[in-house]
């Protein structure tokens, strides 16, 4: 596997490969990779020729209060694992190189209709930044196709958003969320879970099925939400939301038969977890 650390050497190495015809896939990640992770590299194996990850734990997407120091940081073991699992190429981009004229100073991108709502809610700015890192990324790799996980349903939703208005030539695929035996959704986060929290995560999950089973069988969405965040917070969760909307985000319709999604956020101790179950009610 190749490592490049500039944009410049990202560049010749890609145009080395396009001027040979292949078909460049494109993962990006902010390390710390799990199999969830390597899942996205065979996705994005499977429709291109070469594989190209980026690293890069992105400033803007953190909220003051938020992780960004302390997030889990282990290039050299994720750079063997990225080369067994087959990627090759690794971009790891210093902060200065990503953000040349300062992260301040940085031109931005937001999907102002749906950034607002759900984890945009309580975490503002953070799919701002997520959309200016992603369109940066795109354009210094310039993939044909680039695998995101389903298990930031919202984060999928606003990229393609962003990729269908800005006439991006890219093929954004999602991949279905990677789990621990146990349920719980696999996350570089759930390292922060002490050993009570990590017995009582998968509760997520449960609740997330137990809520899409009740409203795909037709039970009332608003008080099927209040029960399901009860459940949660019964068991030590502080709930961020417990939501049920129609699958592109849009507010659900009480007695509609429209694929739907049902999404929760909610943090054990100052570990916030999400998760979502995409479900059809049936009536
Ligand atoms: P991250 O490094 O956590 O920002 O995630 C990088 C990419 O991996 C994103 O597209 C995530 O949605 C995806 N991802 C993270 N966790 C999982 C998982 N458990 N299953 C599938 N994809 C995941």
């Amino acid at each position: 596997m190749k490592t490049a650390r500039t944009v410049a050497e990202l560049r010749a190495q890609i145009g080395e490969w396009r001027g040979a015809g292949k078909r460049i896939g494109f993962v990006p990640t902010m390390g710390n990779l799990h199999a969830g992770h390597f899942s996205l590299i065979r996705q994005a194996r499977e429709s291109a020729d070469k594989v190209v990850a980026s690293i890069f734990v992105n400033p803007s997407q953190f909220g003051p209060n938020e992780d960004f120091d302390r997030y889990p940081r282990t290039p050299d073991a994720d750079a063997e694992r990225l080369d067994r699992e087959g990627c090759d190429l690794l971009f790891l981009p210093s902060v200065d190189e990503m953000y040349p004229l300062g992260v301040g100073s940085r031109v931005r991108m937001d999907v102002p209709s749906l950034t607002g709502i759900l984890c945009g809610a309580s975490r503002p700015g953070h799919f701002d930044g997520v959309c200016t890192v992603v369109s940066r990324l795109f354009n210094q790799v310039q993939p044909d196709v680039a695998v995101f996980g389903q298990k930031d349903y919202q984060q999928l939703a606003i990229l393609r958003h962003m990729v269908r208005d800005l006439a991006f030539p890219i093929d954004v695929q999602g991949a279905p969320t990677s789990r621990e035996a146990d349920g719980l959704a696999m996350s570089s986060r759930n390292q922060y879970l002490t050993p009570e929290q990590r017995a009582v995560a998968p509760l997520i999950q449960q609740t997330l099925h137990w809520l899409a089973g009740r409203v795909a069988a037709g039970e009332g969405i608003v008080a099927t939400l209040q029960a399901a965040r009860a459940r949660l917070a019964d068991a030590g969760f502080e709930v961020d939301y417990v939501a049920v909307r129609r699958a592109d985000l849009a507010p659900a319709t009480e007695g509609v038969p429209e694929e739907r999604v049902a999404l929760a956020a909610a943090k054990l101790g100052n570990t916030r977890l999400i998760d979502n179950l995409v479900f059809v009610p049936a009536l």
